[in-house]
């Protein structure tokens, strides 16, 4: 995994949905469908999703794809730079970074006040459960010290950040001016061409300079106990919670989508050629005279998924489930993009057919450099197709690591018992199946400390209260369990 390149930093992610009106009085309840996800996807990787119904899976695949407007935490996506994109919200903060710092400032002492109470209480129920506010609100200072650290880094020392602040708003201003003038050139006509382009390279010729001041600036702080620290939090990601709409649409065309049903996702009254277009159109991937090279790019995606040439003015109805899913999935490449979310994408779909698309799937990844988030609630499909696992329950990442390991060593009791009851066909090494008691709880008023320990049999009273963060226990394999399976130490 090492040697990997970095697509997705999630941190903390919150999806909460309201439930009903706020009534005077009366606390907001809410479904806290996601409640504090950590995770990195790596590029060209298939990262399975698994869980049971209801757990959360889905929503985490959309609100990365920024169609739910998240609650907390942070999905840094590096498949583009802050640098070339230049977002609005980063200007925000370079205008600010005065104020900006001290609200942090205040979140980190509020945290460690917290932090040092803890320290000095009695064990107990009480400090079991008071160490959950700790870990929130330490949680709430990273993320603010990240949103700026990420922009400045180890200039963060500095006492006085109007020294600063004006140096990197005057990169940011050239940054977002090269940046508009970048969108312009997409579309321009080709007499406008050049000299959109030798304002591009003015602006260009402006940024050697001011990242000569930053660097003095940097050179001025470098000696400060904190420089090295604050310095390795820079960060070339884009923050898509920070994203306005018309950002976060020009990076739809990076991160797509594959819906679970092939029967209601695609619009009964388009033709394939226009389904497969509308993408198309939608992204400018073809200037206005450029028809013919549009209808011959859809034939070509449309072969390159297993559909015939002329299927192109066919209607959805007049196709089986297979290849409804080929149309979808012909829909989702034919933007190029470079992430795709296939939500439960093979569970409508009968088992022959499923190794069909699975096995179309995986040619295109190679293909295409893809790189996949693959929910499912099926292990076995996704034993297949994943690189690594995470395993889901009640909104909550409990263990992830590579595929291999998750099924040679499962160390969370819900893992263990999730794979106990993958039906096989090998007698002699068959295990029992651990049967979970109980419902899964309701995500409004989900249990206290571990959310697993009404149904786990080796709940203790810690579980009860605390909740436990996830750890890397081996390099790559992260669980959250008080007493993690195969690790006696940690049971007492
Ligand atoms: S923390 Fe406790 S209740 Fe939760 S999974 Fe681990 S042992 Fe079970």
């Amino acid at each position: 995994m090492e040697d990997k390149k970095l697509l997705f930093r999630i941190r903390d992610l919150k999806q909460y949905f309201p439930v009903g009106k706020k009534h005077l009085g009366k606390e907001q309840k809410f479904v806290r469908a996601n409640d504090g996800i950590s995770l990195d996807i790596m590029e060209g990787e298939t990262f399975g999703l698994v869980g049971e119904s209801g757990c959360g899976k889905s929503t985490f695949g959309r609100t990365l794809l920024q169609l739910y407007k998240q609650t907390g935490g942070r999905i840094i996506y590096y498949g583009r730079s802050v640098e070339e994109f230049a977002p609005e919200y980063m200007g925000k903060i370079l205008s600010n970074l005065d104020h900006q710092k001290k609200h942090c400032e205040e979140l980190r002492k509020k945290a460690a006040d917290m932090r040092e109470k803890y320290e000095g209480m009695a064990d107990g129920a009480e400090k079991n459960i008071y160490l959950n506010h700790v870990v929130e609100a330490e949680k709430e200072a990273y993320n603010k010290l990240m949103d700026i650290t990420a922009l400045i880094g180890g200039l963060y020392c500095a006492e006085d950040m109007t020294k600063i602040a004006p140096v990197f708003q005057e990169e940011y201003k050239i940054l977002s001016e090269k940046r508009a003038l970048n969108n312009k050139l997409a579309t321009a006509k080709e007499e406008d061409k050049a000299a959109l382009e030798a304002s591009i390279k003015a602006l260009e010729d402006k940024l050697p300079d001011v990242k000569k001041k930053i660097a003095a600036l940097k050179e001025e702080y470098k000696n400060h106990a904190d420089f090295a620290e604050y310095e390795s939090y820079l960060d070339t990601g884009i923050n898509l919670s920070e994203l306005n709409g018309k950002e976060m649409d020009k990076l739809r065309k990076d991160i797509q989508l594959i819906f679970q049903d092939p029967y209601s996702s695609l619009n009964p009254r388009m033709t394939v050629g226009q389904i497969i277009g509308e993408g198309l159109k939608a992204h400018k991937m073809f200037k206005k005279g450029e028809e013919e090279q549009m209808q011959e790019y859809i034939l070509k995606t449309m072969e390159d998924c297993g559909l015939a040439p002329y299927f192109i003015h066919r209607y959805p109805h007049q196709f089986s489930g297979g290849q409804r899913q080929r149309i979808g999935i012909a829909r989702s490449l034919a933007v190029k993009p470079k992430f795709v979310v296939c939500d439960e994408a093979v569970s409508a779909l009968d088992v022959s057919i499923q190794s069909q698309i699975i096995n179309l799937l995986l040619d295109l990844k190679e293909e295409n450099n893809l790189t996949y988030l693959f929910i499912s609630h099926d292990l076995s499909v996704v034993k297949y197709i994943s690189d690594r696992i995470g395993v889901m329950y009640l909104g909550t990442m409990m263990e992830l690591g590579t595929t291999e390991e998750i099924f040679a060593h499962p160390t969370h009791p819900y893992t263990e018992a999730l794979l106990s009851a993958i039906p096989t066909t090998d007698v002699e090494h068959k295990k029992e199946a651990i049967i979970l008691e109980g419902d899964i709880p309701s995500p409004i008023n989900p249990p206290k400390g571990c959310k697993f320990h009404t149904r786990c049999r080796y709940c203790t009273e810690i579980c009860t209260q605390a909740v436990p963060q996830l750890e890397e226990i081996e390099p790559g394999h992260f669980v959250a369990c008080h007493h993690k399976l195969g690790r006696k130490e940690e049971k007492n």
